[in-house]
């Protein structure tokens, strides 16, 4: 793998040439004869030759395009000390991806890659192109991607005339973890440990020989966990050349529509993974993506046996406010020692649906015969999935009132967690329950369909 080392460090064969560099006046060049000179952050004078396409047998000895860096001046080393990330995160919040791309590019020229992940993060690499600047790419290859991602990498480097940066898991790590606890622990305990193992530990040892990255990370992605990803910041949780506080993190597209982003591809003919058109939206590992339905919301095709505020793999962990082992309030409310939020009105509220205490459900758990059957929803105020199915389990406990049938909920997050897994299958908010009239164990509904319909047809079919 080419790192920022890789790349030559004589400038004998490339001329200097100043460039325009506010936003909004971007000035391209051209690539083939043209070399760009930049200011980066930390103040060294970097030369930086621009993208050339690649014969298609040829492959470049650096990563991605030929560059030259060179140290220019040490008596301008402090002058990026002074960029203040905040500031200029709130004046690029109206600029176009493009506009941004370019400003990331200029400002870091070979010590900025972007992150790739094989879905329609591809637009990242079209934006780069388009700035006519160099650029680097990188990807993780966790071992577990579909065959389609792979040749869609593929596609992508012949299509721009790249060499991905591919970053690979510790193979003594994934042994240990696969050899003692399989190839589907995930399913069983989450997907932390094997996302640290496959990705979390490489993209560290990817961003350690970085100044900054570039993320294809947007706002409507998830309302839950993306919703106030700013354009630029400094990267809150992984380091870079100079430690802790010193990486800086660019996501271009983050006011990017996904419609819009979608546009732009067509538009552009950019080559896209062949998994979006069966379906998939949201692209990671194999065993943990599946294509959603209309009207789905793209992350509930990642890890969807978890809690939605988990839905990050930890590649973007700064965007997880926790507190408590609680999501953070967002603002709205406060975590409480229990680790609940309050502040957050609690959700189906009406009369027709009984709210159980903790020992009223263990009450019902332990009944051998029950007078009426329950439906319970084990739920979390905070819980968007929760709070989308908030109109249609109000109108089916409407529907059911009077039917012998009691329809109630319980607020399983905090505290009642541990017990609501233990003892009630709680696997993600929602999770709902039958609990029949004759057997003592609850039967959970099996289905991610919230609507009436699809509610009552299982009451119906266990009643
Ligand atoms: Fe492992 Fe799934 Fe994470 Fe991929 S997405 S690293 S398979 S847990």
């Amino acid at each position: 793998m080419a790192s920022a080392t890789a790349f030559p460090r004589s400038i004998s064969s490339y001329s200097l040439v100043s460039r325009e560099s506010s936003v909004g006046s971007v000035k391209r060049q051209d690539a083939s004869v043209v070399a760009a000179a930049a200011v980066r952050p930390r103040g060294r004078l970097m030369l930086a030759r621009p993208c050339r396409a690649l014969e298609p047998t040829e492959r470049a000895d650096s990563a991605v395009h030929a560059a030259t860096a060179v140290e220019a001046s040490a008596a301008a080393v402090r002058e990026e000390d002074t960029v203040d990330y905040e500031k200029l995160g709130n004046e690029l919040e109206i600029a176009s991806p493009l506009e941004i791309i370019d400003r990331a590019l200029e400002m870091f020229g070979d010590e900025i890659a972007i992150a790739f992940s094989g879905a329609e993060d591809v637009a990242l690499i079209e934006y780069a192109k388009l700035t006519g600047r160099p650029f680097r790419v990188f990807s993780l290859d966790t071992g577990r991607l579909n065959p389609e991602t792979y040749r869609f990498f593929d596609t992508v480097e012949k299509h721009y005339g790249i060499n991905i940066e591919y970053m690979f898991p510790d193979a003594g790590e994934v042994q240990t973890l696969v050899r003692s606890k399989g190839l589907f622990s995930f399913y069983e305990d989450g997907h932390q440990e094997c996302c640290r193992a496959r990705k979390v530990r490489p993209l560290r040892r990817m961003l350690k020989g970085l100044r900054a990255w570039i993320t294809g990370q947007r706002k409507d992605q998830s309302p839950g966990t993306r919703a106030n990803i700013p354009v630029v910041q400094v990267d809150p949780v992984f380091e870079g050349v100079d430690g802790l506080g010193s990486l800086i993190k660019w996501n271009p597209v983050a006011n990017v529509d996904g419609k819009d982003m979608w546009n732009f591809l067509r538009t552009m003919n950019v080559p896209v993974n062949t998994l979006h058109s069966q379906g998939y939206v949201s692209i990671g590992c194999e065993p943990c993506t599946r294509p959603v339905l209309p009207g789905q919301h793209e992350r509930e095709g990642r890890w969807w046996w978890e809690d939605a505020k988990a839905k990050e793999c930890g590649l973007h962990k700064g965007n997880l406010k926790e507190e408590g082992g609680m999501p953070a309030s967002n603002g709205n409310g406060v975590v409480s020692s229990n680790g609940v939020i309050s502040g957050i009105p609690d959700i189906f509220e009406t009369n027709t649906i009984f709210n159980l205490s903790r020992p009223g459900i263990e009450n019902l758990l332990k009944l051998e015969k029950r007078e009426e059957p329950w439906l319970v929803v084990l739920y979390a105020p905070w819980c968007q999935f929760c709070q989308a199915m908030e109109a249609s389990y109000v109108e089916l406990a409407e529907k059911l009132s009077g039917s012998g049938i009691k329809v109630g909920k319980f607020q399983a997050d905090g505290d009642q967690k541990p017990f609501a897994k233990e003892e009630l299958q709680l696997g993600s908010f929602p999770t709902i329950l039958f609990f029949p009239r004759s057997m003592s164990k609850p039967i959970k509904y099996p289905s991610e369909k919230r609507d009436v319909e699809s509610l009552l047809a299982f009451v119906n079919a266990l009643r």
